[in-house]
């Protein structure tokens, strides 16, 4: 595991930048509801456009502070520049995707200590 895959990339936020998502989180989103049929959670539709950008911003709030933040991770592969939240319980995810360059990894290991199989 190189350097890269250690912790997330550690820069702040410009208090601008900030500004601006805060702004938009506190407008009106859009409402949830209970589907009757399926009793899966969705929105009251229409949905506009407008409330999609609060949707969205309220998930930025969510993911760039504690404790989704400190889960934001580099993937491990040396030629892959993917930063990915690591859901895993026990947040020792390594790549950005198992099928992706964690099999790759997989495959490079096994090449250099010279398994056949
Ligand atoms: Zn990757």
């Amino acid at each position: 595991m190189g350097e890269r895959a250690a912790g997330h990339p550690g820069r702040r936020p410009d208090p601008a930048d900030l500004a601006v998502v805060n702004e938009i989180a506190a407008g009106r989103g859009p409402v949830p509801r209970i589907d009757p049929v399926t009793g899966t959670a969705t929105w009251r539709r229409p949905v506009t456009a407008g409330q999609l950008t609060v949707a969205f911003a309220r998930d930025v709030v969510g993911t760039f502070t504690e404790p989704a933040i400190s889960r934001i991770r580099m993937c491990a592969a040396g030629n892959c520049y993917l930063i990915y939240l690591d859901t895993s319980r026990p947040g020792n995810r390594r790549w950005c995707s198992m099928q992706r360059c964690g099999n790759r990894s997989k495959v490079r290991g096994h090449r250099d200590r010279g398994d056949k199989s």
